[in-house]
This record gives C-alpha cells, structure tokens and sequence, in this order.
C-alpha cells in the first residue's frame, strides 16, 4: 500500500502571463516503508512537490493521497491536523528554537497537538538520534549536525507515518550528512515510516531506495537502489 500517492498534480503560482508551472501533471507513488530521495536542477518543482505531497501547498489541480486521505480539497484547518498528526517535517534551517532545550524542542510538537509525551518513546528517538546526553543544552551550543539531529527527533516524536526533508544536509559537513542519512535509513528500515527527501547530494540520495528527477515540473526519471556514480 502506498503511504503517499499524487495523480495528475499540477502547480502553478501566479496567473495570466506572470504564471509559473512549478509542476505539470506530476503521476507517484511512494509505498509505505521506502526511502525516496527527489533530485533535479533548482527550480525544477522539488521544493513543489514535496510542499505539495505534504499538504502544505494546494495543487492547482490533480489529487494528493496521504494513505486513504485525500489532502485535495480540504479545508486549511484540516490540512493543518492532518500534518500535525501525521506527517513530519525536517527543513534545511532546523527551524530550531533557541530559547528551548532540546528534548522542548523535540516535544513540542506534541505539545503543539495537547498529545502527552511517552517518556519511553522520548528516550528511544533521542537515542536513535544520537542525542541522549544533550537534551538539557539549547541548540545554541550544538553543532549543526547535532541541531539537524535535533529536528529529525522532533519530526519523528509524534510517529508520523510520513517523514519530508528539504535538503537535511545542505548545510552539514560530510561526518554529520553521513549521520542525518544514516538516521533516516533507520527511521525507514528500523520505524517503518515513509521518507521522502529533496537533495542535490548525490551521496545522500545514495541512502534512498529510489530517486525520482524533476525537470521543468516534470518527472523525468527515476532509478531503484540508486549509486552515487549513477546519480551523479
Ligand atoms: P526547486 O525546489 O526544484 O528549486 P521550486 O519548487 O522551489 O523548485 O520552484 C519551482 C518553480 O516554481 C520555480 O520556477 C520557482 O521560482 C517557482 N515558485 C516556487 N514557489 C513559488 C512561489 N511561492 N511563488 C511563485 N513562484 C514560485
Ligand atoms: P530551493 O531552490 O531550495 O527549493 P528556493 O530558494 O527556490 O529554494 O525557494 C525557497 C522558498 O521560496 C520556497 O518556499 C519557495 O516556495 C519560495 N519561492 C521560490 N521561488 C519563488 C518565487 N519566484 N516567488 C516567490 N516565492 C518563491
């Protein structure tokens, strides 16, 4: 069964001659449990789609399936729900607060949606994450492997059945790339959940089961047990 599933997408942004297709009747599936990384030349619709496929952008015409729920259409009140409860989110800037600890950071999300925190389940995504030791310092003293770690606990601590990262390691050095990657092939082969990932990083899609190419909105490819080389 699919996790994710978009028919027919389209996006446009503007109208009449100022308009932008940012994605052109855009056809995937994403089975429940796989890894997906989403590759293309800037300004091809990887940030579109994936905006899109999370229900945080309205396509402008086709249908969005998260599981059996179709996203299309829905009220922005529901959209909001179906997202807090089911899907979670890693950007590229952390999206951090700096005045909270990490496990506040991590938690708030549950906090956000009145959902009380399993201290259990806390330990172990902190611990998955690498971040057991740290959860009383504030993400100001920690590097930014360490913060992306931090958003990638805080986007797994509702048990998502969805996770969405823009460019998680665009700002991180190899070592930390290699750890963020690593984590989200185990929130995969080790939680179960669906990943899908937008990068440039030919190593980094290297970690995904699959890569699908975006060019001018369109999917112009897409590989299975993906190599760096064949990415490349
Ligand atoms: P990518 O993530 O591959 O760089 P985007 O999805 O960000 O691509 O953008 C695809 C196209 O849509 C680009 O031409 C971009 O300028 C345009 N676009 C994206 N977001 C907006 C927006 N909010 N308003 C207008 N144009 C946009
Ligand atoms: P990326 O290339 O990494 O996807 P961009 O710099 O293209 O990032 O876009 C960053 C943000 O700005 C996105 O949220 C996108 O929707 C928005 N955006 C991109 N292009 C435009 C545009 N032409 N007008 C308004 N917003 C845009």
């Amino acid at each position: 069964s699919y996790a994710v599933r978009l028919e027919s997408v389209s996006k446009e942004y503007g109208s009449g001659k100022n308009a932008v297709r940012a994605l052109d009747a855009v056809t995937a599936a994403f089975p429940r449990g796989t890894f997906t990384a989403v590759m293309g030349p800037s300004g091809s619709g990887k940030s579109t789609f994936l905006n899109c496929a999370a229900g945080l952008d309205r396509p402008t015409s086709g249908r969005v399936m998260l599981g059996d729920t179709e996203l299309s259409g829905r009220p922005e009140s529901e959209l909001t729900e179906l997202r807090r409860d089911r899907i979670g989110f890693v950007f590229q800037a952390y999206n951090l607060l700096g005045a909270l600890t990490v496990e506040q950071n991590v938690t708030l999300p549950l906090r956000l949606a009145d959902r009380k925190t399993d201290q259990g389940f806390l330990r172990e995504v902190l611990t998955a994450v690498g971040l057991g030791e740290h959860v009383k310092r504030r993400p100001g003293e920690l590097s930014g492997g360490q913060q992306q770690r931090v958003a990638v606990a805080r986007a797994l601590i509702t048990n998502p059945e969805v996770v969405v990262a823009d460019e998680p390691t665009g700002a991180l050095d190899t070592r930390s790339s290699k750890r963020v990657l690593e984590l989200l092939r185990h929130v995969v082969d080790g939680m179960g959940q669906t990943v899908l990932m937008v990068t440039h990083d030919p190593v980094a899609a290297s970690f995904a089961d699959s890569v699908v190419f975006l060019a001018d909105g369109r999917i112009a490819g897409e590989l299975t047990r993906p190599t760096a080389e064949q990415v490349a």
